[in-house]
């Protein structure tokens, strides 16, 4: 499909996505909020990143999970995969321990990324259209959960990100309450952590699961 002609599609599309997305929010379980404390508690209490950030990490799966079975996602389905991702140091350090791939120290007094010049490319870690690091993915991915009927919104051109907002889980709650955990992490793209890597260059498949986001195939 041709820009132009997506475009079209995800305009005439964006004001049912949003009313859908309403009404599956109203529908939704609510989180655990006790587990998830729980687990923000123990992070905050700790004193070794690397387990802190795999609790935290615990703690937004934990936050999404009502979500999770309303989304569309599936399998294979990594339009997500394919704009900016942007992860903390620790969840670097994480993500290159997982996966055994070396991770580069990007220059952070550098301006970030435009999102606009990665939208297109694909994720390091997307191989075969499929998540590589699922176990180990960054928060930015767990937390990103549509809400429409079907991926048409979701789906991004070369150099173009999204045109029309993807109805997303609302997260900004789970957010607030980890970032006081994160405040002092520097934060960029996963590209920039990882320059080395090419999609497609695992040799292993150690945390190979499904394609992106929340949903588990
Ligand atoms: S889900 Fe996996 S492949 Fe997709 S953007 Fe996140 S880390 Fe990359």
């Amino acid at each position: 499909m041709d820009h132009d002609t997506l475009v079209q599609g995800q305009l005439a599309r964006a004001e049912e996505a949003v009313a859908l997305a309403r009404q599956k929010t109203e529908a939704m379980a609510m989180p655990d909020t006790q587990r998830i404390q729980a687990l923000l508690k123990s992070a905050a209490r700790t004193n070794r990143p690397g387990k802190r950030i795999r609790l935290l990490l615990e703690a937004a799966d934990a936050y999404v999970a009502p979500a999770v079975p309303l989304a569309p996602c599936r399998q294979g389905c990594a339009h997500c995969c394919h704009q900016s991702v942007q992860l903390t140091l620790a969840e670097a350090r994480n993500l290159a321990e997982a996966s055994g791939s070396p991770m580069s120290i990007p220059d952070f007094q550098e301006p970030p990324l435009d999102p606009a010049a990665v939208a297109g490319t694909p994720c390091p870690f997307l191989v075969d259209n499929r998540c590589s690091v699922y176990l180990a993915r960054p928060m930015a991915c767990r937390l990103l959960v549509a809400l429409d009927r079907d991926e048409l919104l979701c789906r991004i051109t070369p150099g173009h990100p999204s045109t029309v907002p993807v109805p997303y889980l609302d997260t900004r709650q789970f957010q607030l309450a980890a970032a006081a955990q994160l405040l002092d992490q520097p934060v960029a793209d996963i590209r920039q952590f990882f320059p080395s890597r090419a999609p497609g260059t695992l040799d292993h498949d150690a945390g190979r699961h499904s394609s992106g986001c929340a949903r588990e195939p």
